[in-house]
This record gives structure tokens, C-alpha cells and sequence, in this order.
């Protein structure tokens, strides 16, 4: 029997990745992007699952928002280059179709948690008997956090009204089983259903379209935060019809530090005016807005959510990134995303080493772009002699490290880079 290690040493070399990189039909995105540098130069970066770096083009749309101000000052709003006003409807097609919605199905506005309340304000409705939210056990802070104050906001307790999705197994993920399991036994308590499309900590990807059926056949309304799915995955949110999905664009979407967040409210909502909703100006009807009236006129769809005019310049920075999403396409994005992964996982698995388990799930519809490596022992200092050689990848407390190798910007030589480094370092242990 020929041994994997074997096989390994030749399937895998620095030559193997370069041959890759010529393949790369998107190779050539690498160049329109800065990277990280220190004295010595660009440095490797893995962290677009947290913060996407920056597109060149980025500033020249920055600038023009700067200069039209400096020229227009109010009148900008409608004499601007891009006029201010309707700013955030150039965002729309290409949001919409990075994350397969239609157009009235979404908007960009505020930021990722602010939405998140917005939509638990009109889709949580609990009642006596169905006042239950149901999230992932290890959900991002943030969600937990906004989840329990609705819980409490409604005169409810997080005690009872919260059921975490719990894996059953060894895997640190939640099987379809689980999920199951629990819809069908507290299906009908459950006013909500919030799942995160790739858990930020194991790399989990969740099926949208089952889960959103299921929640359904039960009466559930159903929320996804597509914070690290979004740009990452390839999302078809308009068939998949989940009630809502929100989420922020500095992540994959490389839409600066701190930018504007995206809403999705399916078109089966978007004539219903009696939804309870927290309401301001700009989700007024924008033909007669500058009326003033007293009398509020909502918008269809999504943009009737919307609460204020929206910070410009956070946008430029969108719209200079969603131009190359746009070229480049999602699906083309997806297949190269899989292809890293896949190669970084391979790799990954060749070291035969007892200290690292992969934590994500390794079929395809199970993940993104992002690895999570888990250090058994949790020990730290993998990651620092990582950060020592300039890989710029980042630690989880207890002991993981997360690697997301994004297709817009990332080779498969700096894969294998991070490869060769890993396994320097452990096999130096
Ligand atoms: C990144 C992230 C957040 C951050 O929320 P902000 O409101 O943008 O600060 C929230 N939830 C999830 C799932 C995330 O991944």
C-alpha cells in the first residue's frame, strides 16, 4: 500500500501552487488591492473573513465624494457626480446579485447589529405560546446580545424564550440532524429562527434553503446573518426565501473598516404596510420625502426600513468594491474559493500531525472560504511564530486559528505558504 505521506510529497510543492496561480483566471484581482506591508513588504494575508482589504480604486471614489462636496456643499445631493439622494440605489444591483436577491428585496444602510433589531423589531412577534428564539450555541456575540435584549424587550426571559442549537456529536458542529431534532420538537414555541449562514467560528456553512423550509412548516419566521457568508458564499436569497437576512460588508464584501450593513426582506413582505416597524424619514415614499408631511408613506420592500440618509463616504468605499465583485462574478469567486480551501485542507491534512484537527466540515456545501485550524493543547505560540514570519491569519480563544484564503486577493502560493510555515513551526515543537 502506498502510504499518504507518500503520495504527498509528491502532489504537494511550491511549484504545484504556482502551476495553480497561471490557471487562475482571477489571479489578476490580486493586483487591485493593497496589502499589509512592513519594512520588509507585503505581508500574507488570511483575515478577509474579518477585515477585507482595502481596493485600490477605493480612494479615487472617496475622493470624488470629497471633492463634490468641497464644490457642491448642499447641492451636492443632486448635483453631485453620483447624486447623494439616491447614493445607496447604485449599490443595490450589484448587493443585490452578490447575494441572489431582487433588487426591492434589499438595501444598504446602518450597520449589521443596528438591522439585525430592526428586523427582530417587525419579524420577533412573541406571543404566550410562541415567544421562542432559536440560535447557533456558539453564535457571534453580538447576535446573543441583541437576541436576549428583544427576549427582554417583549417581558420575556432569555431563560426560557432562548434555545441555542447544540451539537449532539463529537464535531464541534451542529449536524442537520440537530437541527431537525429541535424543529420538530419545539417547532411550534419557536417565534424565530436566527442562524448565522458560516458560523464565525468553525467555518460552518448552514443549508439556507432547508432550514428555511423546515422553520417554515412550523409557522417559524426566519432570520439568517450572513456576516461571514456574504461575498463568501454563493447566496440565492430571493428562492431560498428566508423572512429577513442582514449582514455587514467590511468582512468579505472589503467595504472599509466599520461600513454599511445590508438588509434582505423577502418580496413576500414587501406590500405589507401593517408590519410593526421602528420607522424614519427616509423610509418614506422618495417621490414626495422633501414634502415634509407628517402623514408617513412607506416605501415598498426593503428601503421602507430605511431610518436616515445614509453616510456617503462609507458607501464610495462600497461601491469601489462591489465594481469588482461585479466583474468578477460570484460564481467564478465561489468555484476559486472552494479551490483554496480545498488545496489549504489537503495540505492541511499531508502534515499528519497530531497537534492540529481541522475544525470546519470538509464538503463543499459545509463551508466558505474560511479554515479554522484547532491547536490541540491551545497553544498560542503557533500562532505568534506565525505572525512572527509576517502570515497575517488570527487566534480564537480557546485554540483556534482561523485562515480564510479569499478569492479576490489570495494565491494558491500564499497557501501553500502558510502551508510551509505550519509546518515548520509544529514539527520545530
Ligand atoms: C462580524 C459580525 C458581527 C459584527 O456586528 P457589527 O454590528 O457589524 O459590529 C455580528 N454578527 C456576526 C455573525 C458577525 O460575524
Amino acid at each position: 500500500m502506498i502510504t499518504f505521506a507518500f503520495i504527498s510529497k509528491f502532489m504537494f510543492s511550491h511549484e504545484d501552487s504556482l502551476q495553480k496561480d497561471r490557471n487562475d483566471s482571477l489571479a489578476s484581482f490580486r493586483s487591485q488591492f493593497h496589502f499589509p506591508r512592513d519594512a520588509q513588504g507585503s505581508l500574507l494575508y488570511f483575515c478577509g473573513n474579518s477585515l477585507g482589504l482595502q481596493p485600490i480604486q477605493t480612494k479615487e471614489y472617496v475622493m470624488q465624494e470629497l471633492d463634490d462636496w468641497s464644490e457642491f456643499g448642499v447641492e451636492g445631493h443632486l448635483e453631485a457626480e453620483r447624486p447623494w439622494v439616491r447614493y445607496h440605489e447604485f449599490l443595490t444591483e450589484p448587493m443585490a446579485a452578490a447575494v441572489g436577491a431582487l433588487p426591492h428585496e434589499l438595501v444598504v444602510m446602518n450597520t449589521l447589529t443596528v438591522n439585525l433589531h430592526l428586523m427582530m423589531v417587525s419579524f420577533y412577534r412573541p406571543t404566550k405560546s410562541r415567544h421562542k428564539i432559536l440560535i447557533e450555541y456558539s453564535a457571534f456575540p453580538s447576535d446573543r446580545y441583541a437576541v436576549e435584549s428583544q427576549i427582554r424587550f417583549h417581558g420575556f426571559d432569555p431563560k426560557e424564550s432562548l434555545i441555542l442549537l447544540t451539537p449532539k456529536d463529537q464535531n464541534e458542529y451542529v449536524s442537520w440532524e440537530n437541527i431537525k431534532e429541535v424543529l420538530e420538537s419545539h417547532g411550534e414555541e419557536i417565534a424565530l429562527v436566527l442562524i448565522g449562514s458560516v458560523n464565525y467560528y468553525t467555518g460552518q456553512a448552514y443549508p439556507i434553503k432547508k432550514i428555511t423550509d423546515l422553520a417554515h412548516k412550523y409557522g417559524c419566521k426566519v432570520g439568517f446573518d450572513l456576516a461571514h457568508g456574504a461575498g463568501n458564499l454563493l447566496l440565492d436569497l430571493h428562492n431560498d426565501a428566508p423572512d429577513f437576512a442582514v449582514w455587514c460588508s467590511y468582512k468579505y464584501l472589503n467595504s472599509g473598516p466599520g461600513s454599511l450593513a445590508g438588509c434582505f426582506v423577502h418580496e413576500k413582505h414587501a406590500d405589507d404596510y401593517e408590519i410593526p416597524r421602528f420607522a424614519g424619514w427616509w423610509g418614506h415614499n422618495k417621490v414626495d420625502r422633501f414634502k415634509m408631511s407628517p402623514q408617513m408613506k412607506l416605501m415598498r420592500g426593503a428601503e421602507g426600513w430605511q431610518l436616515s440618509n445614509p453616510p456617503i463616504l462609507p458607501m464610495a468605499c462600497m461601491l469601489s468594491s462591489l465594481q469588482l465583485f461585479s466583474k468578477a462574478g460570484m460564481p467564478a469567486l465561489r468555484k476559486k474559493s472552494l479551490e483554496l480551501s480545498e488545496y489549504l485542507i489537503q495540505l492541511l491534512q499531508s502534515l499528519n500531525h497530531p497537534s492540529i484537527r481541522i475544525l470546519t466540515p470538509q464538503s463543499e456545501e459545509e463551508r466558505g472560504s474560511q479554515v479554522s485550524i484547532q491547536i490541540r493543547g491551545g497553544d498560542k505560540r503557533i500562532y505568534n511564530e506565525l505572525k512572527n514570519i509576517r502570515i497575517i491569519a488570527d487566534w480564537r480563544e480557546p485554540d483556534v486559528i482561523r485562515v480564510a484564503p479569499v478569492p479576490l486577493y489570495n494565491s494558491f502560493s500564499d497557501v501553500y505558504f502558510f502551508y510551509d510555515a505550519l509546518k515548520n513551526i509544529i514539527q520545530s515543537k
